[in-house]
This record gives C-alpha cells, structure tokens and sequence, in this order.
C-alpha cells in the first residue's frame, strides 16, 4: 500500500513536469509513466503514445494528405484506415467546444482564430492547414490530443514532444 501510495505521488509529479496536466489521471498516458528514475524530458512521454492507432484522412484534406501524414508519424504506430477521421476546411474551426482542445493561430490583422480541434480525443479532428506554416505541425498538435493536453501557452513548434503541444501555431 506505501509502495503503492509513493508510485502514485512519483507519476503524478512526472506528469506535471511533463506538463500533461491536461490529461486524465487515470489515463495510459500517465499511469504507464516510470515511478522510477527521473522523467524529465518530453520524449519520455512518446512511449505511451506507440500503441498502433490510426486515422481516415476526408476528401476535404484533399492536396493536405503529406503533412497531415507527416503529423500522425511523429506519434509512431500509425496507420491510415478506421479510427480518427481528419477533416479539413479553408476557415476558422468555430464550434470547438470548451472541452475539447484547440490551437489558435493568429491572422496576419491580429485576430485570434481556432485553426485545429480535436473532438473527444480522436473521435473526430478538424484542421484549417492554410492559415498555418507549418501545417504537418498543426496536424502533429491535434493528433497528439488523442492523448495529452496542452504543454503550455506559447508557440509550438518540433523541439520536443512538449513543445508540439503548445497552444499556438505562430
Ligand atoms: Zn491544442
């Protein structure tokens, strides 16, 4: 029962270092995390993500399928066919609820707009990848909510799995 009650506290503590707060406790993502040793980098955290997944990308991502692609693979154990269908459209995503996660984007005149949402951790994600650079990166970010929250506010980018799911494509 101690034992169990430290390995507790440990993976707890991991998880906010993480900066997966966003996840559900009782989630793989955290309970599968190492008691042991220190977990203080984000690529510790990808292991919980391998379990074969997979995706459908919609004939609205038509021309979109690279990066979108580009994005599932960061993750590993993906394949295309069944599970999270992936919708494109060429305007802001506005019906991203309160509980599911978006990224924003900010447009060139300085308006914030939702550009990628991912519905009930991957039963559906919506993408916008024009208003984006880097849309293989949106698409990594929304896939990544099929199991972690959002790191932090800030720009996302590659650096680390961590930074991926920051809440802003800048
Ligand atoms: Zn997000």
């Amino acid at each position: 029962m101690f034992r169990l009650a430290t390995k507790l506290v440990t993976t707890l503590g991991a998880a906010v270092a993480l900066g997966v707060i966003g996840a559900p406790i009782a989630s793989a993502t955290v309970s599968e995390a190492p008691a042991d040793g220190a977990v203080d980098s984000a690529a510790e955290v990808m292991p919980a993500a391998a379990p074969a997944w997979s995706y459908t990308i919609q004939p609205s991502c038509g021309g979109w399928e690279s990066p979108i692609r580009t994005g599932a693979n960061y993750w590993g154990g993906a394949s295309e066919g069944g599970g999270t269908p992936v919708q494109c459209q060429n305007s802001a995503i506005t019906d991203c609820g309160f509980k599911n996660e978006p990224v924003h984007g900010l447009t060139k005149d300085g308006r914030l707009i939702v550009v990628g949402c991912n519905y009930g951790m991957g039963q559906l994600i919506k993408l916008f990848p024009g208003a984006v650079n880097d849309p293989a990166l949106l698409a990594a970010h929304e896939f990544g909510h099929n199991w972690y929250g959002h790191s932090y506010n800030g720009c996302a980018s590659w650096a680390s799995p961590t930074d991926v799911m920051a809440t802003t494509m800048c």
